[in-house]
């Protein structure tokens, strides 16, 4: 296949959908109302920089309006382009739907190279171009609420939210509009790691299941496993870090922007985003071979490989060559459909983005939550909880005639606090769905692999309502 051939990220996504429509019985033509992107905006915007004007271009799309908010990430990168948004915002819609988050799909997008400007710059621009989503009404609590994604982080989140609040006094919920926010500004605790936690509870999940490991060629625990990962961005970083300190995986690799790293032993993950940060690459790292053809690396042979960085980097050039036994997705769109399916034949598993890396939005759902409710998670039951632990503890002593081991009696003492219940709540949304996506394929011979059936369910979830609906 030429260059030319290959599909784009957005009809990659389109495929997708259309074989797992294709599974399914739906009134005919359901299916394309779904995946039509309903709308996309581009903004043109003059800001003012270093005594003279800039032009930049944003967009905001909103795949779907079956639930509203609309919900979806914000991207700063100098190659963002319409179509790439509107092939996110897709994704938005089907990962909402997996894991069970009430919200329609979204996504936007600034052409810009972050690093060219200074931090004043960027509030600026950033603030322009909430003024500018708002005035569309492309932002608020109740009908479309941005989040961090590639080049955006949690200062950028605040921008908006005060540039929103000065536009809206009056709205009491007004901090509800944008999600990844600092926790000091209406943000939740386990935010920031949300994404790369989400890639772990997925993976645990995954390894509950003999029948799924063994149909992947892999057996026993995460302990020991050899996992590369592509990008130590937040997503990529998190993951690993979680993987390697919590399940003894090894990381034997990374891929970054200025070539790959390998240990056969496992790389210290920590000292590397430190090493990465100080040095500005990778290259150099104490006890690791350097490989500057980094994508290359994507073909060495380990059990897991997690891309965390782009879309697109698994194509039908490489596909044949990758030697992992399971490719778990913590990026959008790092298959391309060619390439899924020379891996599905490959015997390849494959858990798709749509359902990893949902920890994302599953936790700004929550964060969203905690601002409509204007209080902290944990507020009202923690000290109900401890004292329920003090009296169990008094009727269990009493019962056996001893006191209880003391760490015993602080386990029961301990009522939960807000990262507790964030990451109670997206273990359990993760391995929820991870069932849910199972059990599409086990109910529906045209489904045979994990990608069509996490779409299908998808799909599924958003028919009943529109079913539900009068259009
Ligand atoms: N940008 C993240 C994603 O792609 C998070 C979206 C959100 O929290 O709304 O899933």
């Amino acid at each position: 296949m030429s260059e030319q051939e290959a599909t784009t990220f957005l009809e990659s996504v389109d495929l997708c959908f259309n074989r797992a429509a294709s599974a399914l019985k739906l009134p005919k033509g359901l299916a394309r109302q779904i995946r039509t992107c309903n709308a996309i905006c581009e903004m043109k915007f003059g800001v003012e920089i270093q005594g003279g004007y800039e032009i930049f271009t944003g967009w905001r799309a909103t795949h779907s309006e079956h639930v509203l908010p609309a919900k979806g990430g914000i991207r700063y990168a100098p190659f963002a382009d319409q179509q790439e948004v509107e092939a996110l915002a897709a994704l938005m819609t089907y990962k909402c739907s997996i894991v069970s988050v009430p919200y329609a799909g979204s996504k936007g997008a600034l052409k810009i190279d972050p690093k060219k400007y200074s931090i004043e710059e960027l509030e600026h621009i950033t603030r322009r171009f909430a003024q500018e989503m708002d005035k569309r009404g492309l932002l608020g609590p109740g009908i479309n609420v941005p989040a961090p994604d590639m080049g955006t982080g949690q200062r950028m989140m605040s921008w908006i939210a005060d540039e929103y609040q000065k536009l809206h006094p009056s709205d009491i919920n007004a901090q509800g509009c944008v999600t990844g926010k600092p926790v000091h500004f209406g943000g939740v605790e386990g935010r920031v790691e949300a994404t790369g936690r989400g890639v772990q509870y997925g993976l645990q999940e995954f390894f509950r299941h003999k029948d799924d490991l063994s149909s992947a060629n892999l057996e026993g625990t995460l302990e020991g496993k050899k996992i590369i990962i592509q990008g130590l961005g937040n997503v990529g970083y998190h993951a690993a870090k979680f993987l390697q300190e919590q399940d003894g995986a090894l990381i034997i690799a990374i891929l970054e922007r200025d070539g790959a790293i390998i240990n056969e032993d496992g790389l210290d993950i920590d000292e590397v985003s430190k090493y990465k940060s100080e040095h500005g690459k990778v290259e150099g790292f104490p006890n690791s071979k350097f490989i500057k053809s980094g994508n290359q690396v994507l073909e060495h042979p380990c059990d897991i490989l997690i891309p965390a960085a782009m879309e697109g980097v698994i194509t039908h050039e490489n596909a044949p060559r990758i030697q992992a036994k399971l490719i778990a997705e913590a990026a959008n769109g790092p298959v391309t459909f060619e390439a899924d399916q020379i891996l599905n034949k490959r015997g390849i598993f494959i858990i798709p983005d749509a359902y990893l890396n949902a920890g994302g939005v599953t936790v700004s759902y929550f964060e969203w939550l905690k601002n409509l409710s204007h209080v902290r998670f944990g507020r009202m039951d923690r000290r109900f909880v401890e004292a329920q632990g003090q009296k169990i503890i008094e009727a269990i002593e009493s019962g056996i005639g001893k006191p209880l081991a003391p760490i015993a009696k602080e386990k029961l003492l301990a009522g939960p606090n807000e990262v507790d219940l964030v990451r109670s709540g997206l273990e359990d949304t993760m391995r929820v769905a991870y069932s849910e996506i199972k059990e599409q394929q086990l109910s529906n011979t045209k489904i045979e692999d994990r990608r069509t059936a996490a779409y299908a369910l998808a799909i599924r979830n958003i028919a009943d309502i529109y079913e539900s609906m009068y259009l």
